[in-house]
C-alpha cells in the first residue's frame, strides 16, 4: 500500500495513541529474556528484542482456551475475541502465524482460533538483534511472510512503516507520519538485510533436499535411538515452537454433575503420554511410546511431512526450541545437518 516515515521523537506518541484505541500487545523484558505482553506504556515496548520465550502464537491460541460451557444438554461457545494491535513481531513469526492460519483454516474452521486472529492487526518489525540459536535465514527460504498488517523498520533517524493491508493503513492516523524518501527505502532494504548474515547456525541443504532425506531416515531407528538418547520428554520443544499447534480437550465438571467447561490446553508429542490412546474396557495403546520414535516424529512434521501443505518446512528457524532444550538437543539444525552427512 504506502511507506511513510516517522520520527524518532514522535514515535512513542504514535503507540500510545495506538494504546488510546484498542490493547497493544508487544515484546517487553521478563528478567533476563522478552516477552509478548499487553503494554501499559510506550516506554516498555523492547523492538530491539532477539526472540521472544514465547511465540505471539499465543494471543491467537492461548495455553488454556475455554470453548464451551455446558449445563445439562444446553451449551453455549465461548468464542469473544478482543480486538488488538501485535506490534514488533520478527519475520519468522509472521511466516509461522500464516501456517497456523492455514492449519486452523482448512477443513473444518477453527473459530476459536480465528476469530481471535481476525481482531488483531499485527505489526511486524526489522530484527535489530540475532538470537544466538536462531537460522532463520537458512531455513524455508521459498516460503515469504504475509499475514502481517504493516512492517515497521529502525532506521538511523526513526522508523519506516510500510502499510500492507487496510488494518495497517488505519494505523497511520495515530501517528505523525510523512511520506518516506527514496533514500529512506533504501536504508530499510540494507536494515532488513543484516539480520540474515548473522545467523550462527545454518542448515546446509535446500528444504527440498532435506525433506527427502528426512522421509528417507524414517526407519534408521539407530539415528533416532541415538538423537533422542538424552531427552526427557518434557515437550519444552513443542511449548516454545511457534509452528507447533496440537492441543488436548478436557471437560471439567462442577460439583453438581450437570455442568461444566470445555477447554483446550497447549499440547505437545514428545511428551510420553501424547500417543496413548483408549482400548477401552481400562486399555491403553501407546503407539508412540519411546523416546526415539517421538524425537523422530518431532523432526518429521518439521522438515518433511507438511512441506507440500505450507509449501515448505514446518520450521522457521527461530530457534527457540535450541534454548528451551536442557540437554540441547532439541536442535533442527544439529539433528539435520547429522542426518544429511549420515
Ligand atoms: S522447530 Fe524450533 S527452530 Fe523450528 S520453528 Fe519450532 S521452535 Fe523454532
Ligand atoms: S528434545 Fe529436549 S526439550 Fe524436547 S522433549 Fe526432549 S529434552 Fe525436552
Amino acid at each position: 500500500m504506502n511507506v511513510y516515515f516517522i520520527k524518532d521523537q514522535d514515535f512513542n506518541s504514535f503507540v500510545a495513541k495506538m494504546m488510546e484505541s484498542k490493547k497493544v500487545v508487544g515484546p517487553v523484558t521478563k528478567k533476563s529474556k522478552f516477552v509478548f505482553a499487553a503494554l501499559e506504556a510506550p516506554e516498555q515496548l523492547r523492538l530491539d528484542y532477539d526472540v521472544t520465550i514465547l511465540p505471539p502464537k499465543k494471543e491467537f491460541f492461548p495455553t488454556c482456551q475455554s470453548l464451551m460451557k455446558f449445563q445439562g444438554n444446553h451449551c453455549e461457545g465461548c468464542i469473544n475475541p478482543e480486538e488488538k494491535i501485535i506490534l514488533g513481531v520478527h519475520f519468522y513469526d509472521v511466516k509461522a502465524i500464516d501456517m497456523t492460519d492455514l492449519l486452523f483454516r482448512e477443513k473444518n474452521e477453527d473459530w476459536n482460533y480465528l476469530a481471535n486472529r481476525e481482531a488483531a492487526t499485527i505489526i511486524a518489525s526489522n530484527i535489530q538483534n540475532v538470537s544466538s540459536r536462531a537460522f532463520f535465514a537458512s531455513v524455508g527460504k521459498e516460503v515469504t511472510p504475509k499475514g502481517h498488517d504493516a512492517f515497521l523498520t529502525k532506521l538511523k533517524s526513526g522508523y519506516l512503516f510500510e502499510t500492507l493491508t487496510a488494518k495497517g493503513e488505519n494505523l497511520v492516523k495515530f501517528g505523525k507520519f510523512e511520506s518516506a524518501s527514496d533514500g529512506q527505502k533504501q536504508e530499510a532494504r540494507s536494515v532488513n538485510d543484516v539480520p540474515l548474515k548473522k545467523c550462527a547456525e545454518a542448515l546446509k541443504h535446500s528444504s527440498k533436499e532435506i525433506a527427502g532425506k528426512v522421509r528417507k531416515s524414517f526407519a534408521n531407528e539407530s539415528f533416532w535411538n541415538e538423537a533422542a538418547k538424552d531427552c526427557f520428554s518434557c515437550g519444552s520443544c513443542n511449548i516454545v515452537c511457534p509452528t507447533c499447534y496440537c492441543f488436548d480437550v478436557q471437560d471439567d465438571w462442577n460439583l453438581d454433575q450437570a455442568s461444566g467447561m470445555r477447554t483446550r490446553y497447549w499440547d505437545g508429542c514428545l511428551t510420553e503420554d501424547f500417543a496413548c490412546i483408549s482400548l477401552g474396557a481400562g486399555a491403553v495403546e501407546n503407539f508412540r511410546e519411546h523416546r526415539g520414535e517421538r524425537f523422530r516424529h518431532r523432526i518429521m512434521r518439521k522438515a518433511a511431512y507438511l512441506n507440500e501443505k505450507l509449501g515448505g518446512p514446518a520450521c522457521v528457524g527461530c530457534g527457540r526450541c535450541s534454548s528451551a532444550c536442557t540437554p540441547n538437543i532439541a536442535d533442527p539444525v544439529n539433528v539435520i545437518n547429522k542426518l544429511m552427512e549420515a
